[in-house]
């Protein structure tokens, strides 16, 4: 009983990733330094901050944490926009309201963003645009943590088909992604559809589907309302779940899931009832240990990318 599924955890698939960063990091001639700006009194964002302090220590990059007055972080920002000794930041949520702090996001200059929030960032997600430098194309565009730590799973897990030509890889795959947040579920669905699997993106609201249309003939995906639409429609049909509900009451129902599923649950609660193992093939119960290494490899990258200083 229970054999067949293979429960699958976070810490893991972080390994290999880690290896792939170390990697990476005997390329650049120096410590990569990351800011994090903390300037609220949430606990979770403080636990957030040390575990990002703590996997820098340990993985060779250089973590300050910054603590900030609200009323100065958007002049913080920008004077870090100019310290060269800056690499990358990283301000925890929420500051203010969301209005306000979308503001400061948009402080934050897209060559230090490693969250992948700044609006040109956003709007080459969207768009499907994945270089900032075309047609060179050697800087990649950054892409949000958690949406990107959910795809490097599902390549860790075969999901994605190498054999298919990159950014097609998710071809012919259908996946249900439950949570239409701006942060997380939204661009989720827009990256897998993109990469051109047929997604089923579910809120209180309702279903919409993303996708490239017949032959991924569609240079981005497209999105339609599915009037009519719940859970029962998209999970039978769907070969990849993921959920991200906020809340210990909300759970997938396990009968509409369909046999041999792959199940990704990113809530901090748990999404699946125990017995998806006698439905799914694999069960990933948390993520964050991946979207911890994905923030290393976004700064990372940020270093690679960043302008050519003119020689002084
Ligand atoms: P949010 O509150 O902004 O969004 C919740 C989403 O779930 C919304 O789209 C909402 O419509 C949908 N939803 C709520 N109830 C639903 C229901 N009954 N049926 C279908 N959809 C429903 O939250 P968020 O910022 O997207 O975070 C969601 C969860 O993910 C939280 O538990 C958070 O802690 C976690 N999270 C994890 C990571 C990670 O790396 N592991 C990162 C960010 C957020």
């Amino acid at each position: 009983q229970n054999g067949a599924c293979k429960t699958v955890l976070a810490g893991s698939i972080a390994k290999n990733l880690i290896v792939e960063v170390q990697e990476g990091l005997k390329t650049v001639d120096r410590k990569p330094r990351l800011h994090g700006f903390l300037a609220n009194k949430d606990p979770a964002a403080r636990m957030y901050a040390d575990w990002t302090a703590k996997t820098c220590r340990e993985n060779g990059f250089d973590f300050t944490l910054r603590e900030v007055d609200r009323e100065d972080l958007e002049d913080e920002i920008r004077h870090a926009n100019n310290d060269n000794d800056v690499d990358g930041m990283i301000v925890y949520y929420p500051v203010f309201d969301s209005t306000r702090d979308r503001t400061l996001q948009w402080t934050v200059s897209m060559y230090k963003d490693v969250e992948g929030l700044s609006p040109q960032l956003i709007s080459n997600m969207y768009q499907n645009i994945r270089f900032l430098d075309p047609p060179t194309n050697l800087k990649k565009s950054i892409l949000p943590c958690t949406p990107l730590a959910v795809v490097k799973i599902l390549e860790h897990l075969r999901i994605y088909n190498t054999f298919l030509d990159y950014g097609k890889r998710l071809f012919g795959r259908r996946i249900t992604v439950i949570n239409r947040s701006e942060v997380v579920g939204r661009p989720l669905a827009a990256l897998l559809a993109n990469d051109g699997a047929e997604v089923y993106s579910v809120d209180v609201t309702g279903v919409q589907h993303f996708s490239r249309g017949t032959g991924l003939r569609k240079q981005k995906h497209e999105v339609r309302d599915m009037e009519g639409w719940g859970l029962e429609q998209c999970l039978p049909i769907s070969e990849v779940v993921i959920s991200g509900v906020p809340g210990e009451k909300y759970k997938v129902p396990t009968e509409s899931i369909r046999e041999g599923a792959v199940c990704i649950n990113f809530s901090s609660e748990k999404n699946f009832n125990p017995d998806v193992k006698e439905k799914a093939s694999i069960y990933v119960p948390a993520i964050g240990k991946v979207t911890i290494v994905i923030l290393l490899r976004n700064l990372l990258r940020v270093v690679q990318n960043r302008p050519q200083e003119p020689t002084k």
